[in-house]
């Protein structure tokens, strides 16, 4: 093992994957998260008996990063697939399948778009002006609702794509970054006049069998960091919790962190730091020494959202549900327009087999509420946001029964917006960090949020301060 010490603030994901590198690599290795428990927005716990996500829940399987993370833990042949991905939209007062051919809800088909009655007559009969409106110029990023909205119209806007990314950021189409959100789409979109034909592009492009879209662990993602942690202790690496960095400051070529409460601050060094929280700490952390990287960071906005998980018997169900779930799009589920609050509902129990398998006769549902700009949902408390739920369950699926269990999971501040601009910060949080020798950041604020782009900012980092640790860590 090298002498150099390197810390990783932060036990989420992104801190654990660039740890174990670190300590795969021979770097003697701190991983300091502040809250009990290791994981971030990995965690799992038993409802009814059955292990379901309180957070992140399916990793995407069509990027490398994840899977091979699980296999080099030596867990690949756990990985299980959903048993389905079809899911639904709540619009126009009814459940509607997803039209084929689209791409995070920008449609290509537009059979399938009128088939699937997601929109109004009217709203269907402006999508088709596309293919004859002139070019949309743009210069710099621009909002996915204004580029969108331009070609096909906004009912598409609020009633697919922004539902759609609405189960990825909890973002309003509005503010979301058309380059950073959809990035396959806006490049496409810049060498065709035609949206539709750019989305048409993209899917010619797809590989045509690429398997199963999302995987998962039969204990939950939220097993993954517990995984990490074995590997890096028995790597030799050292996880600590209640550890809250409060300070980082530049000293002899390294750096010194100041841990733990103020009354009783703890003194750290370290050759080289990975910065992996959220964007407010870590803007708090660099502010002092990477001021420039600190500004940009405070410019990162966070959506809160609470997940309602209801365990019912599966008699309380008229019909056993057969998709994955479904969304409910803004104009349907803002309270202030009649609607009910809930913005998406998965059927884990039916997405997931090996849950159904646990046990044949309960249904896991987790319903999901708050986007950004809906934090006044989230003053609900936590019954009035379970009756929230069983109040969606009941209208949609005609749920009569109470839940055998229920729990609320509140994720304060869990989801960072890629507003406008956001590329263009992050080019200058990149820049201002790589000033620094023996610093990186990494996780889910810069180009990515997925688990598979967070372990990938976590390769990045752990690359980024080999050389100061004098041994190189796998990347
Ligand atoms: C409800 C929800 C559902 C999601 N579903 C999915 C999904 O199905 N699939 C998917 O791919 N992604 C999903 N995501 C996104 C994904 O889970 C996250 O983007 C990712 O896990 C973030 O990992 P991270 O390591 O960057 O940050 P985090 O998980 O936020 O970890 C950061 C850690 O840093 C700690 N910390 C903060 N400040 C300090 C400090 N000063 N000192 C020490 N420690 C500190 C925190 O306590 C935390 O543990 C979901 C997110 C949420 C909130």
């Amino acid at each position: 093992m090298s002498t150099s010490h390197a810390v990783v603030v932060g036990g989420g994901i992104a801190g654990l994957a660039a740890a174990r590198l670190l300590a795969r690599g021979g770097v003697r290795v701190t991983v300091l998260e502040g809250s009990p428990r290791i994981g971030g927005k990995l965690r799992v716990s038993e409802i009814a008996g059955i292990p379901v996500d309180e957070g992140a829940e399916a990793m995407l399987a069509r990027r490398p990063e994840g899977l091979d993370l699980v296999r080099d833990l030596g867990r690949g042949d756990d990985l299980v697939n959903p048993g389905t991905t079809s899911s639904a939209i709540f619009s126009r007062g009814a459940l509607r399948k997803i039209p084929s051919g689209q791409v995070m809800g920008v449609p290509s088909d537009l059979r399938a778009l009128a088939a699937s009655q997601v929109l109004s007559p009217a709203g269907l009969a402006r999508v088709p002006l596309d293919l004859v409106l002139p070019e949309t110029r743009r210069g710099d990023d621009v909002s996915v609702a204004g580029f969108i909205g331009a070609r096909v119209g906004r009912e598409v806007v609020d009633r697919l794509v922004e539902p759609l990314l609405g189960g990825v950021y909890a973002g309003r189409a509005e503010l979301l970054s058309f380059d950073s959100t959809l990035p396959a789409v806006a490049a496409a979109a810049r060498t065709h006049r035609s949206l539709i034909g750019a989305v048409q592009g993209v899917r010619d492009a797809a590989p045509k069998d690429p398997g199963p879209v999302f995987a998962t662990l039969p204990d939950g993602l939220g097993a993954l960091p517990h995984l990490l942690a074995d590997d890096i202790a028995a790597a030799g690496g050292t996880i600590r919790t209640n550890a809250t960095v409060r300070e980082l400051r530049r000293r002899d070529g390294g750096w010194r962190l100041t841990v733990g409460p103020t009354r009783d601050p703890e003194q750290l060094d370290a050759d080289a730091v990975v910065i992996a929280v959220p964007a407010a700490p870590a803007s708090r952390l660099l502010k002092p020494d990477v001021p420039a990287a600190a500004r940009e960071l405070a410019g990162i906005e966070y959506a809160s959202m609470a997940i309602v998980t209801l365990a019912y018997r599966t008699t309380a169900f008229p019909r056993l549900p057969k998709g994955s779930g479904y969304l409910v799009p803004a104009v349907e589920s803002d309270p202030e327009r009649g609607g009910r609050g809930v913005k998406a509902v998965t059927f884990s129990s039916v997405k997931w087999p090996h849950l159904r398998e646990r046990d044949p006769g309960v249904i896991a549902v987790r319903c999901s509420i708050g986007r950004f700009g809906e934090e006044r949902l989230l003053q609900r408390a936590d019954d009035e946001l379970t009756a929230t739920a069983m109040a969606e369950l009941a209208a949609t699926c005609g749920v009569a029964e109470l839940p055998v269990e229920s729990r609320v999971t509140r994720w304060g501040g869990g989801l960072p917006q890629y507003n406008v601009g956001h590329a263009d910060r992050v080019a200058k949080i990149r820049v201002a960090v790589a000033g620094q020798p023996g610093l990186a950041v990494a996780g889910a604020a810069y180009d990515g949020l997925g688990i598979p782009a967070c372990i990938a900012s976590a390769r990045a980092a752990a690359a980024r301060i080999a050389p100061q640790l004098g041994r190189v860590g796998r990347s």
